[in-house]
């Protein structure tokens, strides 16, 4: 490939948070060490990267390690072992992060969303252990909800807990539970109360530590290949009620319903990480478009292709505008309902179609190994199924409008 990234954190990015949410000198200096090392680490290791575990563990060590970059949890304040990064820089820190290489940035994502939800919903103990601890000692967690029966439809889940009171018995499945095998500690999202009318009003949140699960077996996929995404299964697995630190988090029955709300982020990070699937698609289309010459022109001086990137320019500008305006509000504890829903649906929409246009004009190179363009497709992929497919996302904004205008959700007044 012809590009040489040195860094993306771009002139563009820098400009857009500072006039969005401005930026602190903690947020300036970790997004240059993370632009940085998502163009010069992630990008041209990207194929070994996905091929070979060493190299992904190699690529997120430095991300995880407090000693090196430490961005993992940056988010969190300092005493629970972040950095106080806001929430729009973190945000953008995915994006470069998965410009870079998208397995890298999905697991350290679903990682975050966990330790968010942890902060705000943990006692004492459980920010010791699965916070403080975990982020000092490189311990990586994962998010279960997803089940072999049961994905857009999660407030059905089946997976079972049932309590004598010194401890919790698990029975059911997991399934692709991204960070699978690698994670010591597994945010479960399992049935406790039995009556299955409840929906989600009887789930709760149990921390799951890795040698409680009876099996673990990775999914082969062709998405995110360098990850880790598996199924677990429980078959009357015993985890203590505490043991250092209690392992339901938030109330019986109640737990998911609190979970849910702070998970919201979780789809801007999502988004976040679909731009840098569209960044990505978008750069290589303008590279290859503004070389590869047809009938003496480079193909980019053709109205058919100059006007489909333009138009892509501006959807990128938009979605990131969503994106990074939805972060703010977060921040400031305002974020709409259906704000995350929102910028999760444009922006991972368009990282896909944004590959599939990045493919086509490579032309047949673009179904050769040599090229990135498949694997680009392959990744937005999870962008527009993960944490929400988009017909979801469409459901759960047009209830928003319903509750909000009290009319049918296609009506717009
Ligand atoms: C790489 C990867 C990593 C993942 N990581 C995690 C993770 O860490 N933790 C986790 O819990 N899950 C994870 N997931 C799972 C993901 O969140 C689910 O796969 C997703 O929610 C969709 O569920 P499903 O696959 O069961 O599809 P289904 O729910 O069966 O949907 C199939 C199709 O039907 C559509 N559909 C479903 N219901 C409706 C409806 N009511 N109206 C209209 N259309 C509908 C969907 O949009 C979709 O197009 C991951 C998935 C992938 C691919």
């Amino acid at each position: 490939m012809a590009r040489q990234p040195k860094s993306f954190f771009t002139p563009e990015r820098r400009t857009l948070l500072e006039d969005l949410t401005g930026l602190s000198e903690t947020d300036t200096a970790a997004l240059e060490l993370v632009g940085r090392y998502a163009a010069e680490k992630l990008w041209p290791q990207y194929e070994a990267i996905n091929a070979d575990r060493r190299a992904f563990h190699a690529a997120m060590d430095s991300l995880i390690d407090p000693k090196q970059l430490g961005f993992r949890g940056s988010f969190l304040p300092e005493d629970l072992g972040g950095i106080d990064l806001s929430i729009p820089a973190y945000m953008m820190g995915l994006e470069m992060l998965s410009q870079g290489n998208a397995s890298v940035a999905l697991s350290l994502a679903i990682d975050g969303s966990v330790l968010s939800a942890l902060s705000r919903l943990g006692d004492e103990q459980q920010l010791g252990r699965y916070v403080r601890d975990a982020l000092r000692d490189k311990r990586m967690t994962a998010f279960a909800l997803t089940e072999p029966g049961y994905g857009s439809d999660a407030g059905n889940l089946e997976t079972r807990a049932t309590t004598d009171g010194a401890s919790w018995k698990l029975n059911g499945q997991k399934t692709w539970t991204t960070n699978g095998g690698w994670a010591d500690y597994y945010f479960v999202v399992c049935r406790t109360n039995p009556d299955r009318n409840l929906g989600p009003a009887g789930l709760s949140v149990l921390m799951v530590h890795k040698e409680e699960i009876a099996a673990i077996e990775q999914i082969p996929k062709y998405t995110v290949p360098g990850s880790y995404t598996a199924t677990l299964t429980f078959a009357d697995s015993v985890v203590p009620a505490a043991d250092g630190a209690a392992r339901l988090v938030g109330s019986v029955d109640t737990g998911f319903m609190d979970a849910k709300r702070l998970l919201e982020g979780g789809r801007i990070t999502i988004a976040s990480f679909g731009l840098g699937i569209a960044s990505e698609a978008f750069e290589m289309a303008l590279d290859y478009t503004r070389t590869r010459e047809s009938q003496g022109e480079a193909l980019i001086e053709k109205q058919a292709i100059a006007l489909p990137l333009a138009e892509f320019d501006a959807r990128l500008d938009a979605a990131r505008l969503m994106t990074y305006t939805a972060a703010k509000r977060m921040q400031a504890g305002r974020m709409e309902n259906a704000e995350a829903s929102k910028a999760k649906l444009l922006g991972s929409e368009l990282a896909a179609e944004l590959a599939d246009f990045n493919r086509r004009v490579h032309g047949s190179y673009g179904l050769a190994k040599e090229y990135r363009c498949v694997q680009l497709i392959h990744d937005a992929g999870v962008a527009v199924t993960g944490e929400g497919t988009s017909e979801i996302q469409k459901i759960l904004i047009a209830s928003n409008r319903k509750k909000r205008t009290g009319k049918d959700p296609g009506f717009r007044p």
